[in-house]
């Protein structure tokens, strides 16, 4: 098919590059998102494939460099879309957020409900920044078969994937119900297979309920699932601020592999190599686990990708002098594993110390709320 974002329009067998415009400036000029496009037979699907959404993360720019080569244009069934800078102010200021935009830029994404009407005028209107990401995503929704976007969890953290939870609607006539979630499982068991494809360790997005809660179901992989209906995730590649590239190498073969999945690309399955790929043996979900009770100073007594037990001890606490405090060793409350250490030493009450990937036994495909059509 011909593809065409903002002023890059895809040639088959070649890379083509242009621009998106994202936010003008009041002081003129503007943020324009880079676009590359890799187009090998254009009868192909089209893969979406992101980066840089939060602006201190840089190892996916260096991800989508490598992976897109003219070698992989020329031998792809189909096109792959490719934007290194989701963020550009961010990335270029080393910040997480874009400085025209207090909030998290990967909540931006469309819900999938309509604008209120009439707009509430003691409410603030979406940011030009979310309008954009909402004209970026009508792209991905009429042209976009699969969506990868690509993250940096925590210093020197396990290179995994977050599988979000799939929704559907609950609601109208019994046969649209029973479609909807027939569909939903489809897709679900799809993603799985995805995921598997790269290779990488497989961590669960938070229960239905703080998923809403806290607007994970509108980042950029979460809207391409739930409002775009493809398969898509969110791969986290350790270190942000200085990529490693082990595992930089490692997801451009885990990508590639991806794009053998989706018959994108020929070949057998590449071996992901210099990365641990942890699999306890049952499935997992993120969680911000375990939490001083105190403030203190925190020494570490597990690495990424170590598996834990309830009850293992992870982390030894004492005051500033030195000496014993709170619980004195932190244990774990999980079966799971150890995802990364969060930054630093120096911890205020409540904080937690690792992210853990622990026992995921909810399922993965669940209706909408009763009210989320409604609110
Ligand atoms: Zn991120």
């Amino acid at each position: 098919m011909t593809v065409t974002i903002g002023t890059a329009r895809a040639k088959p067998g070649r890379i083509a590059y242009g621009t998106f415009d994202l936010v003008d400036h009041p002081t003129g000029g503007g943020d324009q998102l880079p676009v590359v496009i890799a187009q090998g037979d254009p009868a192909g699907p089209v893969f979406w494939l992101t980066a840089g959404i939060h602006g201190v993360e840089h190892a996916g720019v260096l991800v989508i460099h490598q992976l897109l080569t003219a070698a992989l244009a020329r031998a792809l069934h189909g096109t792959v879309v490719a934007v290194p800078v989701l963020n550009p102010a961010g990335v270029r200021t080393m910040r997480r957020e874009a400085y025209y935009y207090e909030g998290d830029p990967n909540r931006l994404f469309p819900d999938g409900r309509k604008p209120r009407k009439p707009v509430d005028p003691d409410a603030d209107p979406p940011s030009a920044l979310e309008q954009a990401y909402g004209r970026l995503f009508d792209e991905i929704k009429a042209a976009g078969d699969y969506m990868i976007d690509l993250h940096n969890a925590w210093t020197n953290s396990v290179s995994f994937v977050f599988r979000d939870r799939v929704f559907y609607r609950n609601d109208g006539a019994p046969a649209r119900r029973k479609a909807a979630k027939a569909a939903a499982e489809k897709l679900d068991r799809r993603l799985i297979e995805m995921c598997a494809a790269y290779g990488h360790s497989v961590v669960n997005e938070m229960p239905p309920g703080p998923y809403l809660e806290q607007r994970l179901h509108r980042s950029t992989t979460a809207a391409a699932v739930n409002v775009a209906h493809i398969p898509a995730f969110t791969a986290e590649l350790s270190t942000g601020h200085m990529p490693d590239p082990t595992v930089v190498a490692a997801a451009v073969a885990g990508l590639r592999n991806v794009l053998r999945w989706a018959n994108m690309l020929e070949g057998d399955a590449e071996p992901i190599t210099g990365i641990k790929v942890v699999d306890p043996g049952f499935p997992c979900r993120r969680r911000p686990t375990p939490r001083v009770s105190q403030a203190c100073i925190v020494h570490h007594l597990v690495q990424p990708g170590d598996l834990v037990k309830k009850g293992d001890p992870v982390a030894e606490l004492r005051d500033v002098w030195g000496r014993p405090v709170g619980e004195k060793i932190l244990l774990s409350g999980y079966d799971g594993w150890i995802i990364g250490r969060t930054h630093g030493v120096a911890y205020y009450p409540g904080t937690e110390v690792c992210g853990m990937a622990i026992r995921d036994d909810l399922p993965s495909v669940q209706p909408y709320p009763q009210n989320y059509w409604k609110s």
